[in-house]
């Protein structure tokens, strides 16, 4: 039985020349990047080169990059090291389907420390109207969160428009999450002050990411410890996946534009065929990422995600990271959509059409079998 990935929003293969890489370092460069030895300062050298390529690779400045552990880290730090540095301006405005990372950082804040969150919902085309975000700035706006990318539905949010409208409007600052378009496509982050990446959605190491914050804006850490990464994530450096991540944002970057172009035409040849079965709503909205595709059927989803399972078929009904908890989708819910029958598929450059077409002739068969039509 063939064994179909599409699930590649959730993670990605690691690369193996990326995976090379890390061990190698691992195992030649184990020193502790803090230490004052010669071979401890080749790998505090190592890892200072690979900010500076990623700087270069982002268009930022070196010292605006801090190494974390994923996208989650970076958006906790960005939220709550922010609110840790600015007590006294609380309300942050953000939207209602951001990644749990993001809305549990604000809800946590919302509920031990009494700020107030403005959440925003998608309109009828999945996004955050920068209108929407205007009007909700006030004074005491420290923050505006928007993410680029929803992971759920695949709605690409015009953050080149939101952030000129934070800028010229109040004097918070602007976060995004960028994890499901970093590789994708383009990324601005030019009067952008804070920004979330992460490695293992693009075939680098899980457990590797990076906050964007510009120099001047005042954090405070949330891991407490030594001078590592500017005093603001203690801990001894783990110097071998920060700088594999340099090669892991290169490789992706470099063949990001081929990689989309062939993403393209697997979303193109699943939608038509998507739209030629019957009892299908298609979910995303149609000026959505080519990466994802979120889609409704007759059956209920946990039925289907298990029949596609048994055919070696690998999707998901939301995000992975909500996956265990039984409460709705806020980001199907908040567009109206019924999440109970509801999953996600999403492409990379490794997927190949006939897999599409494997997992197509695989959702009829299901459909027939447990459906109403
Ligand atoms: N934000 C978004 C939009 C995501 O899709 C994910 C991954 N599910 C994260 C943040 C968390 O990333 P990480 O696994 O690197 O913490």
């Amino acid at each position: 039985m063939p064994k179909v990935y599409l699930d590649s929003v959730s993670t990605t293969p690691v690369n193996p020349e990326i995976l090379k890489t890390y061990e190698k370092l691992s195992a030649d460069h184990y020193y502790n990047s803090d230490s004052l030895y010669d071979d401890g300062v080749t790998v505090y050298r190592l890892q200072e080169k690979a900010r500076e390529n990623i700087a270069e690779l982002l268009k930022v400045k070196k010292d605006d990059l801090i190494f974390t552990s994923g996208a989650s880290e970076a958006n906790s730090l960005a939220i709550k090291g922010l609110a840790l540095a600015n007590p006294d301006r609380r309300h942050i405005i953000s939207s209602i389907y951001e990644h749990s990372s993001v809305y549990n950082a604000l809800e946590q804040l919302r509920r031990t420390a009494g700020y107030e969150i403005t959440y925003l919902y998608p309109n009828a085309k999945g996004v955050i109207d920068p209108d929407k975000v205007k009007e909700a700035l006030r004074d005491d706006t420290l923050l505006v969160s928007i993410m680029h990318v929803n992971n759920e539905i695949g709605s690409v949010n015009d953050i080149d428009t939101i952030k000129k409208v934070v800028k010229a409007n109040s004097r918070a600052y602007f976060h995004t999450d960028t994890t499901q378009s970093l590789g994708k496509i383009a990324i601005d982050l030019k009067e952008v002050d804070l920004a979330s990446f992460s490695a293992h959605k693009i075939h680098g190491l899980k457990g590797s990411g990076l906050l964007y914050k510009r120099q001047h804006i005042k954090i405070e850490p949330l891991i407490s410890g030594g001078q590592q990464e500017y005093g603001l994530r203690g801990g001894t450096s783990n110097a071998p996946a920060n700088i594999v991540l340099a090669k892991t944002i290169r490789l992706a970057l470099a063949a990001q534009k081929s990689n989309y172009e062939h993403i393209g035409k697997l979303y193109d040849h699943c939608l038509s065929k998507l739209n030629d079965l019957t009892g299908i709503t298609i979910n995303s909205p149609a000026a959505g990422i080519k990466t994802i595709i979120n889609f409704s059927t007759s059956i209920p989803s946990e039925v289907l995600l298990n029949a596609l399972n048994l055919k070696g078929i690998m999707i998901s009904s939301r995000s992975t990271c909500g996956s265990r908890i039984n409460e709705p989708s806020r980001v199907l819910t908040s567009m109206g959509i019924a999440d109970d029958r509801a999953v996600r598929i999403s492409f990379d450059g490794d997927n190949r059409l006939e897999e599409i077409d494997y997992f197509i002739d695989a959702l009829k068969e299901i459909l027939q079998k447990y459906g109403r039509n």
